[in-house]
């Protein structure tokens, strides 16, 4: 391909992992890429279907009969028997799930140069991690089981609007309340950079509170970049390792793709999808745990057909949600396009963000198909050449 640099023939396959270039991803650095994207796949892959698989031999095997038989005793009513059962699952599926933690979120990390995190610090987020997620499931978990012994047939719509409403305030809290559980975010510094910023945001009827610096740096090498809330809460988040690697005109042209989310309501359209898949997923979640358990569907002991049902509808309607998200990814790209009116900007930054997080520029179509909810890195740079010539330029 043209986007393909001309020395990666000679470049033998052995190569090491060196530090990622963090201009341009060339030479070894495309075959390192290659390596680190295809061993998080496999973890990744390998993780799914252990997960499956354990909660299938829990479930049959006679596994959760027992866990609910003793949830039932330690927590003497409806709602302490829930919250037993599931602590006791979400400790248990994290203990097992661990070594794809630690490999994936930390030893790959390091191996291929991305990672600045000691391992007490990935540890203390680990911890944290684990901690919210007990709180945001075991939340889910008493409004989902409530709902089935209240709601009766209709339980599955009343849980998706439930479960949309919990969404959205966990979207409208993220900038706040969460990422700064992991992060520092601090107002950013260049006032010029910053003033320019928020102008940009300005020209698209975007209302933010601020531009922020969230301080990545002392975790990765990987630079990201977001716009993260809603409404009073809604914010610009540029990460202190995109700020230190980029260019004033590219970090604009970061933000005008992120602009551009805005001005397609692409987190409203998110929102509305995701509600009708989990809709989708409990109604069929539901016609499956009526198969398999029968009529007592608001017993504790049938989560893991639960579990796996919503599991199963989401792998088999992720290349649906993902090929949507590639078209609005390219969308935005134009917008950006279109917003800042300079393709060469466009390339050098799709080629740094590259050689900072170490993507693949050409992944296989199969893969991009199945996993990505983000075009490759060369049909993007392909789409700015294309919008260069609706210029004549
Ligand atoms: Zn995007």
């Amino acid at each position: 391909m043209a986007n393909e640099p001309d020395n990666t023939a000679q470049t033998p396959p052995s190569a090491a992992p060196g530090p990622p270039n963090p201009n341009v991803l060339e030479g070894a650095g495309v075959l390192t890429a290659k390596r680190y994207e295809r061993l998080k796949l496999w973890l990744h892959l390998g993780e799914l279907a252990f997960v499956v698989a354990a909660l299938a031999v829990f479930y049959f095997a006679g596994g959760s009969r027992l866990l609910a038989a003793f949830a039932r005793q330690l927590g003497h009513n409806e709602w302490g028997t829930v919250a037993v059962y599931v602590v006791a699952m979400l400790a248990g599926g994290s203990l097992l799930t661990l070594p794809w933690s630690y490999f994936a979120g930390f030893h790959l990390e390091h191996r291929f140069n991305l990672s600045n995190q000691t391992l007490a610090g990935w540890i203390w987020d680990e911890v944290k991690g684990f901690a919210l997620t007990l709180v945001f499931m075991g939340v889910v978990a008493e409004a989902v089981y409530a709902l089935l012994r209240a709601t009766g047939a209709w339980w599955w719509a009343w849980t998706a609007a439930f479960m949309t409403a919990f969404s959205l305030l966990l979207n409208f809290i993220l900038p706040v309340v969460i990422i700064p559980i992991f992060y520092k975010l601090t107002k950013l510094e260049d006032e010029s950079l910053a003033a320019k910023l928020s102008a940009m945001a300005g020209q698209v009827g975007a209302r933010v509170v601020g531009v922020f610096r969230i301080a990545l740096g002392e975790k990765t090498k990987k630079a990201n970049a977001a716009f993260a809330g809603f409404g009073r809460t809604r914010r610009i988040l540029l990460g202190d390792t995109l700020l230190a690697n980029f260019s004033a005109p590219e970090i604009e042209l970061v933000l005008a793709h992120e602009l551009a989310h805005f001005h397609f309501h692409d987190i409203w359209k998110n929102m509305v999808i995701g509600a009708v898949l989990t809709a989708g997923g409990l109604w069929a979640s539901d016609l499956w745990l009526r198969a398999v358990a029968g009529g007592d569907l608001a017993n504790i002991e049938h989560l893991p057909l639960l579990a796996l049902g919503m599991m199963v509808f989401g792998l088999i309607t992720s290349p649906l949600t993902r090929a949507w998200s590639r078209r609005a990814e390219y969308r935005a790209d134009w917008f950006a396009l279109e917003m800042t009116r300079d393709a060469a900007v466009f390339e050098s930054a799709m080629r740094k963000l590259a050689g900072q997080n170490l993507a693949d520029m050409e992944p296989h179509p199969v893969v991009e198909f199945l996993f990505h909810d983000h075009p490759a890195l060369s049909k993007r740079i392909a789409k700015a050449s294309e919008w260069r010539q609706t210029l004549g330029k």
